[in-house]
């Protein structure tokens, strides 16, 4: 459009990059320069289409990819696949030697292995007690938990390449699952963990990635940004993604095909969103039905919905950054994180698949709308083994169970799911992520719904016996679950040697920040001193104790009660009793 200039009225004259100069109107007339009409090359229509072309010049993409195969058309999947085919790309069931792969198999074993989590697999109610009496704790397993064969794929990728490359420098882009005690294990194995930078280029700190060095993917896979960037820096890379999460980006590949956008269920800022957000060509993240509906909402064009502006506000960070509602909400494919909660998924693409029915017609649903199951099977048959575990324990004729015990990183979102069960039918659970989370004076730090981290006070019953439900996220190892439910029975013996008042645990495992004076430490040490103390609470505390939960017993127990005691007094922030449970009183009770 031609600058506006008012001479007359002295009005701003507006230049082509848009700043406004006033000028009075003779200066102007003096200034104005003689516009040279015919010097101008107008382009023709045809050519503004070409070089700008609105929706309906652009070319279907049938037209576009008409006359090529399908290996030559510029899609996403065709650039990742060039990549993966190159011999430096290692990914599959065995990339490595089979005697490599075999020995990691049989470590792996071993290491993640449970005891009481067997005994549970092989007992026909799921079931195994431990202790007597009072102190009886029975542990009710769910048919379905633990890892999925997608995390021990992962791991066991993770671990042979470290076996087939010894010397070579190794670094993984992520945690290879959301486990600490699995991501621990590969740092000991001097896998360098790949530091987040926000101001780096794909927010990470590529820069310490060195030619021939090896990268390692993790389980839920990365984005094709980051693929593209490893291949240029001439790297060996082990791709440990999940076939599940592959089968996804082959869902949205096909959305990109028909040009609809990928409306994705998952957590925008979750690795594997952001992995497959990377494979769309359009795309919007949604996290729950919460925002499915303000999406069907605004689709439909129904009154209060969001505008173009607030909706593009509101999702800035969870689409593409060409996306606009208008535009880009005409045609769409569902697709979700493996790790949602099934039925969310389910509910979500009902209702994106109603509205566009609503908005364009039944008849034509199948041009507007697709939706493809790609929920992986292990996270829901984790969940419904939950949803079973609550049902019998809620039902008539059941045995009703004191809680659920979810065991599993804080940040797995399919062990965070988990959770969510129990606590929609007033179940009460508690998510641990290590044996470190149940504490000596009965109280267990936990996670809740919401991803509140807070620390719960008597949770297990001492003074009858206990039964509780046991579960663990996909990306939770068996051992972990082991430890979890071993600290819980030490509770309960713990609390014996309470009760027989006979006993007690050495001075020096009673953490400082409990111990309420010095004078009721001394009780404790004395009474620690006797030879009266039952040697189930002893093993009890040298369990705790090697395993950080407790500091370890000292034989000399006035020197460790003194040693606390200063520590303690060293910080007067530290609250004295905050770990205590109420009524606690001690040299009494413990
Ligand atoms: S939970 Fe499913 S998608 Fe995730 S690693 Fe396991 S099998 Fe794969």
């Amino acid at each position: 459009m031609a600058p506006a200039l008012s001479l007359a009225l002295g009005l701003a004259y507006l230049c082509s990059c848009g700043s406004a100069l006033r000028i009075s109107p003779a200066s102007a007339r003096a200034a104005a320069p003689r516009m040279a009409y015919s010097k101008v090359n107008v382009p023709t229509a045809e050519e503004s289409r070409k070089k700008n072309p609105t929706a309906a010049d652009r070319p279907s993409t049938s037209a576009k990819y008409a006359n090529l195969l399908p290996g030559q058309r510029d899609t996403k999947k065709n650039s990742r696949q060039r990549i993966m085919k190159k011999k430096s790309y290692k990914r599959g069931g065995n990339p490595f030697d089979r005697a490599i792969h075999r020995d990691v198999s049989q470590k792996m074993s071993e290491q993640f292995a449970g005891e009481i989590v067997n005994q549970m697999k092989e007992d026909t109610f799921r079931e195994v007690t431990v202790g007597e009496g009072d102190r009886s704790i029975t542990f009710v397993l769910a048919k379905e938990f633990g890892f999925c064969w997608g995390v021990e794929r992962s791991i066991e990728l993770a671990w042979a390449a470290r076996e087939a490359y010894p010397d070579k420098t190794m670094h993984i882009t992520n945690e290879l699952i959301h486990n600490p005690g699995v991501n621990d294990l590969l740092r000991n194995k001097d896998i360098k963990f790949m530091e987040k930078d926000a101001t780096a280029v794909g927010g990470k700190r590529f820069d310490t990635v060195g030619e021939g060095d090896v990268v390692i993917l993790p389980a839920f896979g990365a984005s094709l940004e980051e693929m593209e960037l490893l291949d240029s820096k001439g790297v060996t890379t082990v791709d440990t993604t999940c076939p599940w999460v592959s089968k996804v980006w082959t869902t949205v590949d096909k959305h990109q095909l028909s040009e609809m956008t990928s409306v994705i269920h998952g957590k925008y800022q979750h690795e594997e969103a952001i992995a497959t957000a990377s494979m769309c060509e359009t795309y919007l993240i949604i996290k729950d039905l919460k925002q499915a509906t303000e999406v069907a909402s605004y689709v439909m064009q129904e009154p209060g919905c969001l505008t173009d502006e607030e909706f593009l506000e509101k999702y800035k960070h969870a689409a593409s950054p060409h996306f606009h509602p208008r535009k880009h909400l005409k045609k769409i494919g569902v697709a979700n994180q493996t790790t949602m909660y099934k039925k969310e998924t389910q509910a979500v693409g009902k209702l994106l698949e109603k509205a566009m029915m609503a908005a364009h017609g039944p008849e034509k649903i199948k041009e507007h709308f697709a939706a493809f199951d790609t929920i992986c099977d292990a996270t829901q048959v984790r969940q419904d083994a939950v949803s079973e575990l609550t049902d019998a324990s809620q039902s008539e004729d059941g045995s009703p169970l004191d809680f659920i015990l979810v065991v599993g990183g804080w940040d797995s979102s399919n062990t965070c799911h988990l959770l969510e069960i129990p606590h929609e039918r007033g179940q009460i659970g508690y998510h641990v992520n290590t044996a470190q989370c149940i504490r000596p004076d009965n109280s267990v730090e936990h996670r809740d719904v919401d991803g509140n981290v807070f620390v719960t006070e008597n949770f297990l019953p001492l003074d009858r016996p206990a039964r509780i439900g046991v579960t663990s996220g996909a990306s939770t190892p068996d051992s972990v679950v082991q430890e979890c439910l071993e600290a819980i029975g030490m509770l309960k013996k713990l609390a014996a040697g309470v009760v027989a008042a006979d006993v007690a645990v050495p001075a020096s495992a009673v953490p400082a920040t409990q111990r309420a004076s010095k004078a009721a430490a001394d009780e404790v040490t004395d009474a620690a001193s006797t030879e009266t103390a039952p040697e189930e609470a002893a093993a009890a505390v040298q369990w705790l104790a090697e395993r950080g939960i407790m500091a370890p017993p000292s034989t000399d127990g006035d020197a460790a009660v003194e040693a606390a005691d200063d520590e303690a007094a060293a910080d007067p922030e530290l609250p004295m009793q905050a770990a205590a449970p109420p009524g606690f009183e001690w040299g009494e009770t413990f």
